[in-house]
């Protein structure tokens, strides 16, 4: 086995360096969102100092539904769904964010109990900004309120057409299309996701889950295996979606 290398070990064997400057702290890259890489640099430099960079760790929950919304989220990688739960706990996601967008900021900068739960589907990470600071940029910067809004306004139209999905597209049509969703947002053919999180999503049994992901398989246009799912042809995942991906 390859011993490992303690940092402090590593570092006695390396000359002094006495010119070399210590390393700079990571800096948030605020760019990797392509909302805020939309805006002027000068404007992504100062929500980037307003905002601290956060890691998203997979199935954390950021923000529960109706609890104050004090902060806002840009996804720099990584995937956010946001979902609404019964009472028995059965869930189902209204819509997910990811580099794209930002999470809803209305409730945030009005000051309102969240109206969904919003958590991590795929690990990555963020710039996190306080609702405040993010009112009084939009406030100051036209251009980001009309980013903001346009990215909500689309968030919007995906919640209404996802309405008639859940009521009228089968499972395996679902499961498809929120594939080639999500594996959009991340830009990755990879996705690591249980049936368990799949079903949470798409608000079905994992039974439910786990026989779409068979058809889907059989069809050949994915591979799954202990919680890894691959396309691995995404023309056919596309014409077995239902209407609702091409219509995004
Ligand atoms: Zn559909």
């Amino acid at each position: 086995m390859r011993p490992q290398v303690s940092y402090s070990s590593a570092r006695s064997l390396a000359p002094p360096q006495p010119t070399q400057r210590p390393p700079a702290p990571a800096t948030p890259r605020p760019a990797a969102n392509r909302l805020l890489a939309s805006l002027h640099a000068d404007l992504q430099q100062r929500l980037n100092d307003l905002g601290s960079r956060v890691a998203l760790q997979k199935s954390a929950v950021l923000i529960e539904a109706g609890a104050q919304h004090t902060h806002v989220y840009f996804p720099c990688s990584g995937l956010l769904s946001l979902q609404t739960m019964t009472q028995d706990g059965n869930s189902v996601e209204v819509a997910m964010v990811g580099r794209e967008g930002v999470t809803p900021p209305l409730a945030a900068i009005a000051g309102s109990p969240a109206a969904y739960t919003t958590s991590v589907t795929v690990a990555g990470e963020a710039l996190r900004l306080r609702a405040d600071a993010l009112q009084a940029a939009c406030d100051r910067h036209p251009a980001l309120q009309r980013a903001v809004w346009t990215h909500w306004q689309a968030v919007l139209s995906d919640i209404a057409l996802g309405s008639a999905c859940h009521c009228f597209h089968t499972a395996r049509q679902r499961l498809a299309r929120w594939l080639l969703t999500a594996s959009d947002r991340i830009q990755s053919s990879h996705l690591e996701l249980t049936h368990e999180q799949l079903a949470e999503v798409l608000g079905l049994q994992r039974t439910g889950v786990s026989v779409a992901n068979v058809t889907l398989q059989e069809a050949g246009a994915i591979s799954s295996r202990h919680g890894r799912i691959r396309i691995i042809d995404r023309a056919r995942l596309q014409t077995v979606s239902c209407e609702c991906y091409h219509k995004k």
